[in-house]
């Protein structure tokens, strides 16, 4: 409680004055994450040093180093935080982008333990970023900041299969995990587990099947859980199932699109997408590929057929719809918007994109929200499966899809020797077709994002205290990394 009334105090300390109006300052984005973790540290009965244990940053590494850029020297700032050890390694992507600060890598990275808790992925949670935009340099000059960086990673033992293992995030993907890899490969010589230093890889580069589309594939498969039956969908006042429902999402990243995408496949209708330079809406729906393409060759997502176009981006979430999916960056709804949100359901595909205020302004409201806690968590999923592919020096399914695929055959031609009957060539290619990296990967986070949902969900049930599930989801944390603590006798 004692830190809850420090960030209070803060928060009311920054109260600003503009145009003689004094306006209460959001909280930052850590105080925002530590004042969801305390409103579910009320409802469990572990005792308060433990909890603080669990809650505070590990580790926090501040890097300063220079890179040659152009005729001159320039000073990037760059952060690693290990959030908790309580397993090994910790986990967590890398971020780069002009906002990067202490208080957002400390935010995501214990955001990261709390998401591997929930969908339990053997990690500690962390989170590393750099303060610059890369739209601003060259890709080589990116390759030299990225190398540079991992060797500030290397230097403090910062990155290793075993130790802490980063990943893509905002900003940063395949092609800078690639350049993470060979950096640590180049200087650690016969470790024969070195590949698994990173996740996010490209498949050429020890990466694995569906790891790009992950996260938003994860959001689709909570999402669709969230709304699998009567009982559920009553939470959010929706009808079970997601066929025709109007969803707005904000963000065509990697995140977004591939969300975006699995909804419309699952049967919701894309009403509308923000991005920065502005959103469009059309209620008949967007066809996500079309969008994607139509602001990849004109440069923004603006005038595209029949829709109709918002200059201000943000806008759009104000819209009316059923499912709100905030796929791009924290604090974008807040206490600005938080009142004039038309959603019944609000899916967090970004990290943190609710503010605390907003948050209890949305649930007075009756608006739920599915909390990237859980959410996102996708993403994080298939880089364990990467990185246990890494350290098994093998790709899921090799040794056992062709012997799957002998027995479906025998299976096939028995049955039709006693109907008498005979399958198309295509009804056959289906039957007997043995499982690949992808369909382990698919499978594998299907289940993973069901099995969440359904702790979360008992959670929110079955503790009287809880009352959303974002609190339901950090009780099922906490219970997790205390049991974990409690069991290595460190606490009584
Ligand atoms: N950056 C992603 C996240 O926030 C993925 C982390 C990972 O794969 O380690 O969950």
């Amino acid at each position: 409680m004692a830190s809850e009334k420090k960030a209070a105090s803060r928060a009311s300390a920054a109260k600003a004055s503009t145009n003689g109006k004094v306006v209460a300052a959001e909280p930052t984005f850590y105080e925002t994450v530590e004042s969801n973790f305390e409103r579910a540290a009320a409802c469990v009965d572990y005792p308060r040093g433990l909890l603080d244990q669990i809650k505070v940053c590990n580790s926090v590494y501040m890097v300063r180093f220079p890179v040659r850029i152009g005729n001159d020297i320039q000073v990037f700032t760059g952060w690693r935080v290990q959030h908790s050890h309580h397993r090994l390694p910790t986990k967590g992507g890398i971020r780069y982008a002009d906002h990067v600060s202490e208080d957002e890598v400390m935010a995501l990275a214990a955001l990261m333990t709390y998401k591997c808790a929930i969908v339990d992925v053997p990690f500690g949670g962390a989170k590393g970023g750099i303060k610059f935009n890369p739209k601003n340099y060259t890709e080589e000059q990116i390759e030299r900041i990225t190398r540079r960086y991992t060797m500030e990673l290397i230097r403090r033992n910062c990155i290793g299969p075993a130790v802490d293992v980063p990943a893509p995030d905002y900003g940063t993907g395949p092609r800078e995990m690639a350049w993470i890899a060979d950096t640590y490969q180049a200087v650690s010589t016969g470790q024969i587990d070195s590949l698994a230093c990173v996740t996010g890889k490209p498949l050429t580069q020890g990466g694995i099947n569906g790891r790009t589309q992950a996260t938003g594939r994860g959001l689709y498969f909570g999402v669709r859980e969230a709304l699998s039956t009567v009982e559920d969908a009553k939470l959010f006042g929706l009808t079970p199932g997601l066929d025709g429902k109007r969803v707005i999402v904000q963000g065509l990243g990697n995140v977004g699109y591939w969300a975006a995408k699995n909804l419309q496949q699952g049967g919701a209708v894309i009403v509308g997408i923000a991005e920065y330079e502005g959103g469009i809406f059309d209620r008949n729906g967007l066809d996500v590929d079309e969008v994607f393409n139509h602001r990849k060759s004109t440069g923004s997502i603006l005038n595209f057929k029949n829709a109709k176009n918002y200059k201000n981006g943000n806008a759009l979430l104000e819209v009316e719809c059923d499912i709100l999916v905030p796929a791009a960056l924290e604090n974008q709804i807040n206490a600005s918007n938080a009142a004039n949100i038309k959603t019944r359901m609000i899916a967090e595909g970004a990290n943190g994109p609710v503010s605390a205020g907003a948050e209890q302004i949305l649930l007075k409201r009756g608006i739920h929200i599915i909390p990237d806690a859980y959410l996102n968590a996708g993403g994080v999923t298939v880089s364990y499966f990467e990185w246990l592919k890494n350290l098994s020096h093998v790709r899921f399914g090799r040794l056992g899809k062709r012997a799957d695929e002998s027995s479906y055959t025998r299976i096939v031609a028995a049955v039709e020797s006693l109907t008498g009957k005979s399958f198309s060539e295509l009804e056959r290619k289906v039957l007997v077709h043995g499982a690949d990296e992808a369909d382990y990967v698919d499978s594998g986070l299907e289940e993973t994002m069901i099995e969440a949902y359904r702790q979360v969900k008992y959670a929110y049930h079955s503790n009287r205290k809880v009352k959303d599930l974002r609190t339901a989801s950090f009780v099922v944390a906490i219970d997790k990394v205390a049991k974990s603590y409690m069991e290595l006798g460190i606490f009584p």
